[in-house]
């Protein structure tokens, strides 16, 4: 079967607003055939570090924004936890379009597969040379596939800095929908604020690489 790819909706002009107004028509696979729309990255274009997620979630669909529902609130709180401020990240998933199953009347996340992952892969590639940040972060299976090219085990490689396709300084994490899942017992209470922590912990390895290069970073 032919490999389908995102790369022929790749414009020639590396810049965010193209980048997204390019990929709000790709086709590069099967997977906005079931979305509401594609769902880009955002932030600052002067961004230092970029924090990659999996797949837009049913709100992100709807809103066409990436991490504007539960599991981005968990996200912002733990970004300002960490002290990296939210002009200094941009946000964004491996996958650009929802991919999910109905379950009753709702719709339920599917998780992409090796062909969607890689397909989708030419749009985060673009970002990040239009972004060249200091750090990357993968949080969870989908965004750490997309960044080694093959399938991972993320606590095998978690909160600590390894040389992918993406970026030299790309820090492995587990993804915030992980975490908020535990929030939903109190009998997992206690896992769930060790979680948080460990996460928070993460993301300010990430802010120390950025506090070293912040004099090159024009601050
Ligand atoms: S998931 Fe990615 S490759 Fe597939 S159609 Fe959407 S933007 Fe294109």
């Amino acid at each position: 079967m032919e490999q389908r790819s995102a790369a022929a909706w790749i414009p020639d002009t590396f810049d965010l607003p193209s980048l997204a107004h390019a990929a709000a028509a790709c086709r590069g696979c099967e997977l906005y055939r079931g979305a509401t729309q594609t769902v880009f990255g955002e932030g600052d274009a002067h961004a230092r570090v970029v924090l990659i997620g999996e797949q837009p979630g049913d709100k992100e669909d709807r809103a066409g924004r990436p991490f504007v529902g539960p599991a981005g609130g968990v996200l912002d709180r733990a970004l300002a936890d960490a002290g990296i401020a939210r002009g200094d990240a941009y946000v964004t998933n491996a996958v650009k379009h929802f991919k999910w199953a109905l379950r009753g009347k709702r719709r339920i996340h599917k998780k992409p597969n090796e062909r969607e992952i890689m397909a989708c892969n030419p749009w985060l590639l673009a970002e990040l040379t239009a972004l060249n940040p200091a750090a990357v972060v993968c949080m969870g299976t989908t965004a750490t596939h997309a960044a080694f090219g093959h399938a991972v085990r993320v606590h095998a490689l978690r909160g600590r800095f390894h040389v992918t396709r993406l970026s030299p300084h790309t820090l492995v994490t587990v993804h915030p929908s992980a975490i908020l899942r535990l929030r939903a017992r109190p009998e997992w209470r206690d896992d769930y604020a060790r979680e948080y922590t460990n996460f928070v912990a993460d993301l300010r390895r990430a802010r120390a690489l950025l506090d070293v290069n912040g004099s090159d970073a024009g601050e």
